[in-house]
């Protein structure tokens, strides 16, 4: 029985609810009044059920679907400004005791080199990502209780922390680990985590099952309830994301948002972000094994819904995606991207031999960090550096009110420009700095009160003078 403030993963994703939606949605995919409705229920801003978000994502009209991509550029423009938070994924072990078999990292797979990285191993990969100009960062691991236990992890996110390599620091840690127990969430709340990413992969429990055939992530109840251990731990940041490709989409799509209502509902606080990955080619993985992939446009129109149906729910999207792709859905809603990303275990230091590969899957968009900055400027963007709001413990329901009361502007945007600033003077090629320096000087005027610009001002003319981390 469907029950959205329930504890229990198959009643608040309720498999018959998600039907019924499926069924609802296919019913009035041509009903224009209905349609019409939910586009100006969403330009409230104040979001779409689940149910309402999927007779919009089965609508195929052309001119209405028009309609919902403009909306969903005026959304991102309204809460997010043209500021894109950029951040690389570290991955330190692809140890693993699961069967995911979409993963070229499952247990099985006895080609692939098995590494871990020790705490000099992370020094040396935590240099090389500092000298390329990243403060954010996303921890990645197998799931292996004998070599990654939570106390490897902890130890990781402590040296992670404690590296100050000339002007670098990683100043936010996300972690992309297993579920595990409200007692190890606690602990990595304590180790100073920002937001915790799990990807359900799907919310389809039968497909589930049979995609992690053994392993402790075979547990779908136990994996779909992660995110309520998660925030009985403390943790305010969560990371929702299904991977594209293993179920239908409509299905993940509906299941997504549930799981997003589910959170709001219980915690009073939806996910700080969601990830949108689609399955890629990997070691000893093919995607077209699976049936259920998804072509660029209904990609970009997923993004496009995601972004009008939770407008304050920040949206990732990685290097899985062609740099063609990334620009698509960058103006359809996306918040945050990462840039120059090796998927390997040591993949920052150290180049791999091909035949000799860790990779988790192949990279798509493999330009360095500093040219997706220049880009991404070059497209009317503010790359942005900036991980105030979580050093500040504006975390949880207090970031979403810094974004309902529309402060980001006072906020977000003068940050964004500062940490900008730091990448132009210490990591910067001479292209870069010119077209940053130039776009610094626009943005700043765009700051409303007149006390906060002068102190960016001032601040900017600091990082000049090689002072760092600043922030409002
Ligand atoms: N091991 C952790 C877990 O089980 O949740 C998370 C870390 S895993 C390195 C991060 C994510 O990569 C997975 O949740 C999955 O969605 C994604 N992934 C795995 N295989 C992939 C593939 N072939 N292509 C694209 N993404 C993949």
């Amino acid at each position: 029985m469907y029950n959205v403030k329930s504890m229990k993963a198959e009643e608040f994703i309720d498999h018959n609810e998600i039907e019924e939606t499926l069924s609802f949605a296919e019913a009035n995919k041509n009903n224009l009044k209905l349609i019409d409705s939910l586009i100006e229920k969403a330009k409230e801003r104040k979001g779409l059920s689940h149910r309402e978000a999927s007779v919009l994502l089965a609508c195929e009209n052309k001119e209405k679907l028009e309609e919902i991509y403009a909306l969903a550029r005026q959304i991102k423009e309204d809460f997010y400004g043209n500021r894109i938070v950029m951040f690389a994924p570290l991955y330190l072990s692809n140890y693993c005791v699961n069967g995911c078999v979409y993963c070229p990292y499952h247990g099985q797979n006895k080609h692939i080199p098995r590494k871990k990285l020790t705490q000099e191993d992370i020094v040396k990969e935590v240099t090389a990502l500092q000298d390329m100009g990243h403060k954010r960062l996303a921890i990645e691991s197998g799931e292996d209780p004998v070599h990654n236990p939570i106390e490897y992890i902890l130890e990781s996110i402590k040296t992670i922390y404690s590296i100050k390599h000339k002007n670098g620091a990683i100043r936010r840690v996300n972690v992309n680990i297993a579920a595990t127990t409200v007692e190890n969430y606690k602990k990595l709340k304590d180790a100073g985590i920002g937001t915790y990413i799990l990807f359900q992969e799907t919310y389809h429990k039968e497909s589930y099952e049979k995609l992690h055939p053994w392993g402790p992530k075979h547990d779908y109840c136990y994996h779909t309830e992660a995110m309520d251990r998660a925030m009985q731990g403390g943790i305010d940041d969560v990371g929702l994301g299904v991977l594209f490709g293993l179920e239908l989409y409509k299905y993940e799509f509906a299941g997504l948002l549930m799981h997003a209502e589910h959170l709001e509902a219980v915690f009073g606080v939806g996910p700080h972000t969601i990830s949108v990955p689609r399955i890629k080619r990997a070691d000893d993985i093919n995607p077209t094994d699976f049936d259920n992939g998804i072509d660029d446009e209904t990609f970009a129109k997923i993004c496009a819904l995601i972004r009008i149906s939770v407008p304050y729910t920040g949206m990732i999207i990685s290097t899985r995606e062609s740099k063609a792709v990334r620009e698509k859905v960058l103006s359809l809603g996306i918040s945050q991207i990462s840039g120059g990303s090796r998927t390997s275990v040591g993949g920052y230091y150290e180049e791999e031999e091909e035949d000799e590969s860790s990779e988790q899957f192949d990279v798509s968009d493999k330009r360095t960090l500093d040219e997706v900055v220049c880009w991404l400027m070059e497209l009317g963007y503010i790359p942005s550096f900036c991980t105030a709001c979580y050093r500040e413990g504006r975390t949880g329901d207090r970031f979403m009110t810094l974004l309902k009361n529309k402060q980001i502007l006072n906020c977000c945007h003068p940050n964004a420009l500062m940490t900008l600033k730091e990448f132009l003077c210490d990591y910067a090629s001479e292209k870069t700095v010119k077209i940053g320096n130039e776009l610094i000087k626009r943005e700043l005027e765009k700051i409303p009160n007149e006390t906060v610009k002068a102190k960016a001002k001032e601040n900017l003319e600091k990082i000049e003078k090689g002072i760092r981390d600043f922030r409002f």
